[in-house]
């Protein structure tokens, strides 16, 4: 068996994959064109099209994140060979810390801290009580359900919404545009976990965030193609016009890194996180990835990408 690593961490990997598969040979990107070109696997992320393009018996391709936006937009990825993707993999824990940080910096009014501090403000702000305070989860999959679990556990009353109709235990579950509507007109803050698919490019436009309550709070780590940004800077306001929402907290943009001139970075309701929000945990990925393998080589029916649905 032939496997070929490229991401950021590839030499570990690499490591990794060689000594859980002492059978195989693992090789990184780096290796010379004629040594990577029959590998049997692909365990990649934002990897260069040739390197897709010079395979010639591919049976698998792993990605190595929860995302395949960037994979699926990349020439030369072959239409016959499965694709799996890291579910969870740990960022499921680590998307809900950043969710219930969001959640709580509005919730507990830190952003009417960091602004009365300006002027050496010394007034609390009113607290709800947590079961006032509805949150919206925007996506249900290996990720967004963690969060949602999270922040039920947590004490919020939690709403979630999928392209198929879901139960999940505590969560108020909505699907459909219907759905949307529904879930959007009664959430005080709303997490976006959604892909980035042909579905979902803009799915919150001005129309869809003029439905949230007057205040309302919008943190996307999910991607940036989610929100038409014009319409949620016009949302959020600016100067002296206050605006619909109250803040948002984003880790993901159109464009990264965030370009300088982009006005989201000096917008007073506005944090900007440089797409940190849950970074794949090296372990508990590799164990996922030598699972995908020894699954694939068994013959094991897996759980592949739909590539049509773009997710
Ligand atoms: P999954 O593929 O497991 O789940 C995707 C969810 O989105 C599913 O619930 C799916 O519905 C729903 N969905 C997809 N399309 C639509 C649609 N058109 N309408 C309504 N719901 C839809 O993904 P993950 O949970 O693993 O990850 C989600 C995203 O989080 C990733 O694609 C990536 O963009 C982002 N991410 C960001 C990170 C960061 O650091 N900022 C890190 C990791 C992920 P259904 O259940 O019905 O299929």
């Amino acid at each position: 068996m032939k496997i070929v690593v490229h991401t950021g961490e590839a030499e570990q990997w690499q490591a990794a994959l060689a000594e859980a598969l002492p059978q195989a040979t693992v090789l990184t990107s780096e290796a010379p064109a004629d040594e990577r070109k029959d590998a049997d696997y692909l365990a990649i992320w934002k990897a260069p099209a040739h390197l897709l393009q010079e395979q010639t018996q591919l049976k698998g391709i792993i990605n190595l994140g929860a995302g395949v936006d960037y994979l699926l937009k990349t020439p030369g990825l072959p239409s016959d060979v499965p694709i799996v993707k890291l579910r969870d993999a740990g960022m499921g824990e680590l998307m809900a810390d950043y969710a219930l940080y969001g959640v709580l910096h509005f919730y507990r009014s830190m952003d009417r801290y960091l602004e009365q501090q300006q002027s050496a403000t010394w007034k609390s702000q009113e607290v709800v009580e947590k079961n006032q305070w509805p949150v919206g989860v925007l996506g249900l999959g290996a990720i967004g359900s963690f969060v949602a679990n999270a922040l039920q556990q947590a004490g919020f009353p939690v709403l979630g919404w999928s392209r198929s109709p879901k139960q999940i235990s505590g969560v108020d579950c909505f699907h459909g545009d219907d759905g949307l509507t529904e879930l959007l007109g009664q959430v005080r803050s709303l997490i976006t976990i959604l892909p980035d698919t042909a579905a979902t490019q803009h799915i919150l436009n001005a129309e869809r965030l003029a439905q949230l309550p007057q205040g309302a709070s919008v943190i996307n780590p999910g991607r940036g193609s989610l929100i038409d940004e014009q319409a949620l800077l016009d949302a959020l306001g600016s100067g002296n016009q206050s605006g619909h929402l109250r803040g948002a907290l984003l880790d993901v943009f159109h464009e990264e890194p965030l370009p300088a001139d982009n006005p989201l970075w000096q917008h007073p309701k506005v944090i900007v996180t440089p797409h940190m929000a849950a970074p794949t945990p090296l372990n508990d990925a590799i164990d996922q990835v030598i699972s995908y393998l020894h699954a694939f080589e068994s013959g094991e029916k897996l759980s592949t990408i739909n590539p049509e649905a773009g997710y």
